[in-house]
């Protein structure tokens, strides 16, 4: 859809809307900063406006359509329309319907629909928004070659929203992620392997206003350079989301205690593992100030994710394990890694050996998995903890 004479995106809020007034006002500035900061990651040349509950991005012509992905690319925004602007008045808001009705005419499909809104006083305008539906649609009407009017689920939907100084006038509605503005929440450690599924579960928690510190664990001959690589380059993917952020990898040295437990535990050796990566999780934490730990894992996606074995080994850690993936089937969230764009580089093949047993344990109980580990297996999570170094991506 082309919106002819578009000058300005006009950038509308998720769950910002259903907070009370002073920290609406807070988050709007905190969202339109974030918007911002995406805008100048990508060079487009826009200046952005905080107005009434919406953010407004004024471009050129030609930038219009990458500033209406930068805005639909920032945690917060609910959608992003490129709108051509024109005073608040019947003549030139029917006339722009008409026009877009024009510009679009091999593109609308079959049916479409004229919707107003009009933000103010009942007396703000010397109209009402079904005048406006009415002369515009007749507009459309004309504009278009055998249409026809469908108001409950037209294939296109020409808008206004029209204010007392200017009406915005549009025919594209760009889905953005939703949710809180980043950086609205406290901080959360993420741990990141760079498979499908720790980047989204990553995302997901920024996506409700909680900045990331990524955690990757280095395996040593169950990881590996290219494994490594996996995982930072899935952070670079998600730092695009979050410019104004600071993304650097905690890179923990796991090699040894990885050795050990090949070596020493049998069928519990996968939880071990896990109880082991809370604990360096929450290490980090407690030094970063972060209140929670993110993992990508599902109910009985794998055998140390059944139900009963998450129990098993959760309680290594005392800060609260987030699983945002935790109910979604593999191919879900395949999706939405393709979608946010960490599909292809968690899928580079990372050639290393296998961790897990032959025949995992699917049953545990905290007695079993206490009994496998290492008796310093929590003094060798401190000292990995503190000897992580620091990865810019
Ligand atoms: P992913 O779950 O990211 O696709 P995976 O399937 O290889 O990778 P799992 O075995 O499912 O990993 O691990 C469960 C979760 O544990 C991961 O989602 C991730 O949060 C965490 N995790 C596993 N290995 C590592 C690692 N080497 N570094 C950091 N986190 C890890
Ligand atoms: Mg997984």
């Amino acid at each position: 859809m082309r919106q002819p004479g578009a000058d300005t995106v006009l950038v509308r809020h998720a769950d910002v809307g259903v907070k009370s007034g002073k920290v609406q006002a807070e988050m709007e500035r905190r969202l339109r900063d974030n918007i911002e900061a995406i805008v100048r990651d990508r060079g487009i040349d826009a200046e952005v406006e905080r107005r009434w509950s919406r953010i407004l991005l004024h471009a050129d012509a030609d930038e219009i359509d990458a500033a209406t992905d930068a805005a639909a690319d920032t945690f917060g925004v609910r959608s992003a329309s490129p709108a051509a602007v024109v005073p608040p008045e019947k003549g030139p808001i029917v006339d722009a319907l008409a026009r877009s009705a024009e510009a679009n005419a091999d593109a609308t499909g079959d049916t479409f629909a004229v919707r107003a809104r009009r933000a103010g006083t009942a007396d703000a305008h010397p109209f009402t928004s079904e005048d406006l539906e009415r002369e515009g649609g007749a507009a459309v009407f004309d504009a278009l070659d055998d249409p026809e009017v469908d108001l409950t689920d037209p294939d296109t939907t020409f808008s206004v929203e029209c204010r007392a100084e200017e009406a915005f006038v549009f025919t594209e509605k760009r889905p953005g992620p939703g949710g809180l503005p980043l950086g609205s929440q406290a901080k959360l450690v993420a741990l990141v392997s760079g498979g499908i599924d720790s980047p989204v579960a990553a995302w997901e928690v920024m996506k409700r206003g909680a900045p990331i510190v990524p955690v990757y664990l280095e395996l040593g001959d169950y990881g590996g350079p290219d494994h490594e690589a996996r995982a930072m380059e899935t952070v670079r993917r998600l730092a695009d989301y979050a410019p104004n952020f600071d993304m650097r990898v905690r890179k923990v040295p796991a090699g040894d205690v990885m050795d050990l437990l090949a070596e020493e535990v049998g069928p519990a050796r996968m939880l071990v593992y896990r109880r082991f990566m809370y604990r360096v999780a929450e290490h980090v934490a407690r030094e970063v100030d972060a209140t929670g730990i993110v993992t990508g894992e599902a109910i009985g996606q794998k055998s140390s994710q059944t139900a009963r074995n998450l129990g098993a080994t959760s309680q290594a850690a005392d800060l609260p394990i987030h699983r945002p993936l935790l109910t979604m089937d593999k191919s879900a969230i395949t999706e939405r890694a393709r979608d946010i764009g960490t599909f292809r580089d968690s899928t580079i093949p990372a050639g290393c050996n296998r961790i897990a047993p032959d025949y995992p344990e699917t049953n545990a109980t905290l007695e079993i998995v206490e009994n496998a580990e290492p008796d310093d297996l929590f003094e060798r999570a401190a000292e990995a903890a503190e000897n992580a170094t620091v990865v810019d991506v």
